[in-house]
């Protein structure tokens, strides 16, 4: 069994998403586990304290060095990854998210305020993620992405497997357009659209070639990054 556990302020918020659909029923049927421990727990006075005000001045607040400490040794497990989500880590990406679906489970904290104070990330040598280029409240939310990219990649989760080695940055292409019934369909402006003549030709072989072109159309002009790296690869794989 995959095991997610997540150190948060706001244990009541897990499973939240991830209690739905795919990773539900997966959850439900002990595919992976969850546990969301709340980090106010470990607070060493009466009062609960988990943040304090930061050295040097400034605004906010920043999560306590012991408190935090206390919880991750209190957590942690050999062999799984200890991480922090926040803005300043490593992007996520689909590779990372297949990484850590084949480890035992993952140890996210999710920060609040400020973020944490910088000798916790030292003292356990903390992976830091960014879900991406912009500020969340909370890594909640941070975290869940994660957990929900690893938990559909956990076999048996996910209904075909075929269907995820063709989806969007597996090979580092994005995913083609999806059609279904009915064939010829008139959107809200009366206009009657029509689903490409390829696919219902039940030719196969012109059907994969033109999705293949469709996907790299579509990640050239939307994701020049994603097209230049796939280029260079490819011209890798050549020489
Ligand atoms: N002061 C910080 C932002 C703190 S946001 C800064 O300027 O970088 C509070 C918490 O939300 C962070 O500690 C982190 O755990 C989480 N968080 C915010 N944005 C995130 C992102 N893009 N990816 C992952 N975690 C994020």
């Amino acid at each position: 069994m995959w095991r997610a556990t997540a150190l948060t302020l706001f244990p009541e918020m897990f499973p939240g998403p991830l209690g739905h659909s795919l990773a539900g029923k997966a959850l439900k049927e002990g595919v992976w586990s969850l546990a969301a421990v709340d980090i106010r727990r470990f607070a060493k006075d009466r009062h609960g304290t988990v943040d304090d005000a930061p050295f040097g001045g400034g605004a906010g607040m920043v999560m306590k060095p012991d408190v935090l400490s206390a919880a991750i040794e209190a957590v942690a497990e050999p062999g799984v990854p200890k991480i922090l989500l926040s803005p300043r880590g490593a992007p996520f990406s689909q590779a990372r998210g297949r990484e850590l679906a084949a480890r035992p489970g993952v140890l996210l904290v999710c920060g609040r305020f400020e973020g944490v104070d910088e000798r916790v990330i030292e003292a356990h040598a903390l992976e830091e993620i960014s879900v991406g280029d912009f500020v969340l409240s909370g890594g909640e939310i941070a975290a869940m992405t994660v957990m929900d990219c690893c938990v559909r990649l956990l076999p048996g989760v996910m209904g075909e497997p075929a269907s995820a080695s063709e989806e969007s940055f597996e090979d580092g292409l994005l995913e083609y357009p999806h059609y279904t019934r009915p064939a010829i369909w008139s959107g809200p402006d009366g206009t009657e659209r029509r689903v490409p003549e390829v696919l219902v030709s039940g030719h196969h072989g012109k059907v994969a070639e033109w999705r293949m072109r469709q996907r790299e159309e579509i990640t050239r002009r939307r994701r020049p990054d994603l097209w230049a790296r796939r280029r260079n690869a490819t011209r890798n794989e050549e020489k």
